[in-house]
């Protein structure tokens, strides 16, 4: 029997490292992280490559891997070329690259026929104004690249808003988007692994305040066949012309006429977080599998419902959450900061009803509206 160990080399050394690494260890897998201190979440799940340490951290971290996988879309695209150069990285860099930048990652979507929002990129007041006379009001302004949380982006309700929007964060690239009356903010987790083998998980549904993720309800209540069968098509079309290894997010608006995509994550996503306990296998698990080139995982969920509370700021009364059957915790070792994610509560169910009497009982951790 070939030996199906892999040293798996991760750029970051976050929350979603270790969750990886919790995920792959049963597998037999090892992990090494490039990340910049003892204190980060991942730092004590394997060899920490320190990048204060010295110019050859990353040199040795590639010695070490088998196989390299990263934490963000924010991880440098030079380093990932030159690393291919010697060891794989999964996902590779044609998914980094378009989903590095809202512009690209748009014109990808509509070349598969996927819906997006109507977008323009601007770089000049000038263009912003024509792009708001091609796209009306009320819009978006967003960076196109390094949003995340919401951050960067901004709301323009009536044209006479254009010239001071412009004054307060023009000056660099943006991309203005028609604003989207959805329904309801969905996603879905695709993995697709080097034998071209792929997986999806149900679409969920994100519940944000803030820009950030407060809670997730998996699988997303209602959802025709039809719509989960629309959903996984359209990653499909990105697994495949991206040749993407690994796990790939599509974040969605669900509209009166259908399904339209508004940004996707070349890696395991906070709205798949409950699959830990939520899924068969979870999108972690998934994700080691996909970059070890083994056989994918069943996705499927484990009870009827799930959902995923994120813990923000303060770590808050997790007691309760100790206490309640079918609740899980996870908490990521980091310091209490505003607006920081520093763990969630996973909770399975049988019935809506005693899943959101769960939610209703754990609801000091989520926002007060
Ligand atoms: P993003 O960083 O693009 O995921 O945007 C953060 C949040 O802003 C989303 O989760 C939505 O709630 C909202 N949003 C982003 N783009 C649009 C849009 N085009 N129309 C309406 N709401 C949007």
């Amino acid at each position: 029997m070939t030996p199906i160990t892999k040293c798996i080399g991760v750029l970051g050394a976050g929350q979603l490292g270790r969750m990886l690494a919790i995920a792959g260890y049963p597998l037999g897998q090892k992990f090494g992280f490039y990340g910049n201190s003892d204190d980060e979440p991942s730092a004590l799940l394997g060899q920490m490559y320190k990048q204060s340490d010295d110019a050859d951290s990353l040199t040795q971290l590639v010695e070490f891997a088998d196989v390299i996988t990263y934490e963000s879309e924010n991880t440098s695209i030079e380093q990932v070329r030159e690393i291919a150069k010697t060891t794989p990285v999964y996902p590779a860099e044609k998914s980094l690259y378009t989903s590095q930048h809202r512009g690209r990652e748009k014109d990808l979507l509509a070349q598969l026929g996927i819906p997006t929002p109507s977008y323009q990129v601007v770089d000049s007041l000038e263009s912003l104004k024509a792009a708001v006379e091609i796209i009306s009001v009320p819009s978006i302004l967003k960076t196109t690249t390094e949003g995340y949380d919401g951050k960067g982006q901004f709301l323009i309700r009536d044209e006479s808003e254009v010239e001071q929007t412009w004054k307060e964060v023009g000056g660099r690239e943006l991309i203005l988007e028609g604003f989207v009356d959805f329904k309801r903010e969905l996603s879905i987790v695709a993995v697709r692994n080097t034998n071209n083998e792929h997986v999806y998980y149900p679409l969920v549904q994100n519940v944000h305040h803030k820009g950030i993720l407060r809670y997730t309800i998996a699988p997303a209540r209602e959802i025709s066949e039809e719509t989960q069968k629309q959903a996984e098509l359209f990653m499909e079309r990105l697994l495949d012309e991206l040749d993407h290894v690994g796990v790939l997010t599509l974040e969605l608006f669900e509209t009166e006429s259908g399904l339209v995509a508004n940004e996707m994550a070349p890696r395991v996503h906070n709205s798949g977080h409950w699959t830990i306990e939520g899924a068969k296998t979870s999108q972690f698990e998934n994700h080691v599998r996909a970059i070890s080139g083994l056989p994918l995982g069943d996705t499927s969920p484990r009870q009827p419902l799930a959902a995923m509370i994120n813990i923000i700021g303060e770590t808050g009364p997790i007691e309760k959450a100790l206490q309640m059957p079918d609740a899980f915790l996870h908490l990521y070792d980091k310091a209490e900061r505003e607006g920081r994610k520093l763990g969630h509560i996973n909770l399975i169910a049988e019935t809506e009803d005693e899943l959101y009497e769960k939610i209703k009982q754990l609801n000091e951790f989520l926002p007060k509206i």
